[in-house]
């Protein structure tokens, strides 16, 4: 983090990067009506739609994966005009660290199809969002999908804020509201608000170890030459995320009904942790399910200090509706 980024700011809340994931976005005119509710003492909290016409179409997306679209390349580059490359840039302008309403920290909303409970996507080693995941950790036991290294899988919303992270909770399809996910979604979203407000009031307790799910790799079912599927998720796979799989363990159904069991590659761990088994929106990138390895991580007190230096810059509400009132008054003519 370079200390241009560090400035005073609020925290970002974002409902329906994918627009079939309805369940934040169904939420937010209560959580917008009463933001107290969230963060009682008094975080200034902005809520915003991620990708507002997806939400209307119902889709995940219109001509990209927005949650693929912050890549600064790309965002860079005046010839890109994708309807999300055009909200990728909308959205830092109004909410980015130098926005408009600058905020420092990005809470991104997401539901999965599968069945991995409440969890956290962290990307990369940020020492501040490891911080702000442990205190997650520590208080709802969130097991946590640490995802670097994939190549092929770049350019997250949270990546272009100081702080950020993922709050995914499944299994729901895509599409449906339901009580019960939005709840979950409610009570992941007020503990990370909890755990910045100890955070910037300096009273920040982190656990003292962290286990984390390290992205490995991900692996597709086997296709025939034009792309066809020739086998499914095994059903003694299905639904068994965040649980080891060991050689031999039956992976895939193949159409003929034999089990294809999981071999690991010379690089892969003695056993496996599947992630986003037979994630819906998946299918179109390949991925079947990830494979993660896990692994007990002593907590840094490096880590905590980064959040809190970060915390300490928040804005309170009350600030927050100073600078949104002096924002518009600057930015309407004549007044
Ligand atoms: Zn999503």
């Amino acid at each position: 983090m370079t200390a241009d980024e560090l400035a005073r700011g609020g925290v970002l809340v974002v409902a329906g990067t994918h627009g079939n994931e309805r369940n934040a976005v169904h939420l937010l005119p209560r959580w917008r009506l009463a933001p107290e509710r969230l963060s009682p003492r008094g975080l200034a909290v902005s809520f915003t739609e991620g990708n507002p016409e997806a939400i209307r179409e119902g889709r995940r997306y219109c001509d990209r994966d927005l949650n693929r679209a912050f890549l600064p390349a790309l965002l860079e580059d005046p010839t890109q005009q994708e309807l999300e490359v055009r909200r990728a840039r909308d959205l830092l302008d109004t909410w980015g660290p130098r926005g408009r309403f600058p905020c420092a920290v990005a809470l991104d909303l997401h539901s999965t199809t599968a069945a991995m409970g409440n969890s956290l996507v962290v990307y990369g080693r940020r020492p501040a969002d490891l911080a702000l995941a442990a205190g997650l950790q520590g208080r709802l036991g969130l097991p946590i999908y640490l995802h670097e290294g994939d190549p092929s899988q770049r350019g997250y919303l949270v990546e272009r804020w100081p702080c950020g992270l993922v709050i995914e909770v499944g299994p729901v399809p895509q599409g449906v509201v339901s009580a019960a996910i939005g709840e979950r979604t409610e009570i992941a979203l007020a503990m990370a608000l909890a755990v910045l407000e100890d955070a910037r009031e300096g009273v920040l307790r982190l656990p003292e170890r962290l286990v984390i799910h390290r992205h490995r790799r991900s692996l597709d079912v086997p296709r025939d030459g034009s792309g066809k599927p020739l086998a499914c998720v095994h059903p003694r796979l299905q639904d068994r995320d965040w649980r080891p799989l060991r050689p031999s363990d039956p992976l895939f159904l193949a159409l003929d009904g034999r089990p294809l069991s999981w071999e690991p590659g010379p690089q892969d761990p003695e056993a496996v942790w599947p992630v986003f088994i037979n994630e819906a929106a998946y299918e179109e990138k390949g991925i079947a399910l990830s494979l993660t390895e896990r692994e007990v991580w002593t907590v840094d007190p490096e880590w905590g200090l980064a959040l809190s230096t970060l915390a300490a810059l928040l804005l309170s509400a009350d600030d927050g509706n100073k600078t949104r009132l002096a924002v518009e008054k600057t930015s309407r003519p004549g007044s």
